[in-house]
C-alpha cells in the first residue's frame, strides 16, 4: 500500500495504477540552455526516489522524461526570447549545439547522483509532428484562436482550469497579467504555436498549417506523455513552480483534446533554497552546480544523501555546512557497512521486521528521513553483522547511496585540488602545454583527472 500526496486533491491518497502492476511516470525534464543547478537536481533526486519506491514495491515503471530543446521562452506568459536562442547568443554556438552540450552535461549529473535513467528520453524538437497533430485536434474542437504572433489556447472554454492550482480564477488571471499580450482573449490563455518573427529566420523553425514557427513550451509534455504513456497516465511530476502555469496548461490542453482525464496523480517537489529562503534559480546569481561541489572535494552522493534527509515536500536549505555534514554522515554510513563486512564473511538474510518498518516509511509519501532512521535502528539492533548488511543493502535499492561499493568519500587534499584547478585555468586560457604538465604532476601524485561535459573530476589511480 503506497500513499502519495496528490497536488490535485491536496491529500495523501492510496496509489493505484491504471494497469495492475505497471506504472506510467512522466517527469518534466530540463530546458537545456544551461547547466542544471542543485535546485533542479533536488527535484530529479525526488523523482528518482519515487521511481525506486515503486520498483521496490514490485511495480514495473515506464518512465518518460522530456528534454526541452525549443520553445521555452524567458517569460512564462509566452513572451520574451527562446531560452535556447539566449544560450546560443551567450556562447556564440548554434541552438542545436547548445542543446546537445547541456543535454550531455545534464545526463552526466544524473549519473553522478546515481539517478536511474528513464525508460524513454524524448526531445521536443524530435516530436514536432505529434505537437502539431495535438494542436490540430484542439483547433478542430474549437479550443484555439490565432493572434498576430501565434495560435493560442482559449482557457475560458475549460471550466476546471484551476483544478490543480486551486487558485481562484481571478488570482490566476492577475498573475498572468504581469506580462501583457493585448491580443489574448483571456490573460491565462497560452501559446500552442508561435510564429517565427516576420522577416527573421529562427535557428529552429518548422512549417505548420498555421505558418512557420515553433511549438509553445507546454504542448511538448502533453504530446509526448500521450504518445508514450497512452494507457498508463498515472503519475506526473515536477517542481512546485510548475503547478500554476506549466502543469495547469498541460492538463487543460490534454483533457480538451482527448475528452478524458489526463494524469491521476500529480506530485511536486519543494524548492532548494539558499540561506534566507531564496530559491536557487538559473536566472539568479545564487546558481550552484554539482560539478562545483565535486571540485571542492564533495562526493556527489553526499548531495543525494542531503536530499534524502529532507522530506521532498519540505523546503531544503543549501549551505556549505549542510553539505559538509551530509558528507560526514555518508562517510559514517560507509564505515558502518564496512564494519559489518569485515566482521562477517557469511551471507546474511534480509530481516523482515525491519523491512516492514522501512516499507512503512517509504510508502508513507516517501518518508525518507524516517527510512534513514530505520537504517540506523538496524545498525543498533541485535541482528548479526551479516544480517544487518544484507538488510541495509536491500534498502539501498531505494536509497541509491552505493553502499555496497562504499564509494570513497575521503576528501581530496587541498594541494591536489589546487593543481586540478590550475590545470582547468590553463585549459580555459588554452595554454595546453601547461595544462598537460599539470595533468602529469597530478598523475605523479596518484590522481587521474577526467574531463566531461559536467566538468572535471579527480579520481585516485
Ligand atoms: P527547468 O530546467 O528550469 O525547466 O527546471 C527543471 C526542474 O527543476 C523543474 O521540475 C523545476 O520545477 C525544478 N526546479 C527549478 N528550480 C528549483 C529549485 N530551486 N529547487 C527545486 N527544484 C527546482
Ligand atoms: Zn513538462
Amino acid at each position: 500500500m503506497i500513499r502519495l500526496y496528490n497536488t490535485l486533491s491536496r491529500k495523501k491518497e492510496l496509489f493505484k495504477p491504471l494497469t495492475k502492476g505497471t506504472v506510467g511516470l512522466y517527469t518534466c525534464g530540463p530546458t537545456v540552455y544551461n547547466y542544471a543547478h542543485l535546485g533542479n537536481l533536488r527535484t530529479y533526486v525526488f523523482e528518482d526516489l519515487l521511481k525506486r519506491v515503486l520498483v521496490y514495491n514490485g511495480l514495473k515503471v515506464k518512465h518518460v522524461m522530456n528534454i526541452t530543446d525549443v520553445g521555452h521562452l524567458t517569460g512564462d506568459m509566452d513572451m520574451g526570447e527562446d531560452k535556447l536562442e539566449v544560450g546560443a547568443k551567450r556562447e556564440g554556438k548554434s541552438a542545436w549545439d547548445i542543446a546537445k552540450f547541456y543535454e550531455a552535461a545534464f545526463k552526466h549529473d544524473l549519473a553522478a547522483l546515481n539517478i536511474i535513467e528513464p525508460t524513454t528520453w524524448c526531445k521536443a524538437t524530435a516530436h514536432i509532428k505529434e505537437q502539431i497533430n495535438l494542436i490540430k485536434q484542439l483547433a478542430a474542437k474549437g479550443f484555439t484562436y490565432e493572434t498576430s504572433d501565434g495560435v493560442y489556447f482559449n482557457t475560458s472554454k475549460i471550466k476546471t482550469y484551476n483544478q490543480l492550482s486551486h487558485l481562484p480564477l481571478a488570482e490566476l488571471k492577475e498573475g498572468a497579467r504581469v506580462e501583457k499580450n493585448k491580443e489574448k482573449k483571456n490573460p491565462t490563455d497560452f501559446a500552442l504555436w508561435k510564429f517565427s518573427p516576420a522577416g527573421a529566420k529562427r535557428q529552429m523553425e518548422w512549417a505548420s498549417p498555421w505558418g512557420k514557427g515553433f511549438p509553445g513550451w507546454h504542448i511538448e509534455c502533453s504530446a509526448m506523455s500521450l504518445k508514450y504513456l497512452k494507457n498508463n497516465l498515472d503519475i506526473h511530476c515536477g517542481g512546485i513552480d510548475h503547478i500554476n502555469v506549466h502543469h495547469t496548461n498541460e492538463i487543460a490542453q490534454s483533457e480538451a483534446a482527448t475528452g478524458q482525464k489526463f494524469f491521476n496523480y500529480w506530485l511536486h517537489g519543494a524548492f532548494l533554497n539558499i540561506a534566507g529562503g531564496k530559491k536557487m534559480a538559473k536566472s539568479a546569481d545564487n546558481f550552484l552546480r554539482l560539478a562545483t561541489l565535486v571540485q571542492s572535494g564533495v562526493n556527489p552522493l553526499a548531495f543525494r544523501f542531503a536530499c534524502l534527509q529532507t522530506h521532498y515536500r519540505k523546503p531544503m536549505e543549501y549551505s556549505p555546512k549542510i553539505i559538509a555534514n551530509a558528507q560526514k554522515g555518508l562517510e559514517h554510513l560507509y564505515n558502518q557497512i564496512k564494519e559489518q563486512t569485515t566482521n562477517n564473511k557469511q551471507q546474511g538474510k534480509i530481516n523482515i521486521k525491519y523491512k516492514e518498518k522501512f516499507l512503512k516509511a517509504i510508502n508513507d509519501d516517501l518518508n525518507l528521513p524516517q527510512a534513514l532512521a530505520v537504517v540506523q535502528a538496524v545498525f543498533k539492533s541485535t541482528l548479526s553483522g551479516a544480517d544487518k548488511r544484507a538488510t541495509i543493502l536491500d534498502f539501498d535499492q531505494v536509497l541509491g547511496l552505493q553502499l555496497r561499493q562504499g564509494a570513497p568519500v575521503a576528501a581530496i587534499p587541498a594541494a591536489i585540488m589546487k593543481l586540478a584547478q590550475d590545470r582547468q585555468a590553463a585549459r580555459e586560457a588554452k595554454n595546453w602545454p601547461l595544462a598537460d604538465k599539470l595533468r602529469q604532476q597530478l598523475a605523479n601524485k596518484g590522481y587521474l583527472v577526467a574531463d566531461s561535459p559536467g566538468g572535471w573530476q579527480l579520481s585516485k589511480k
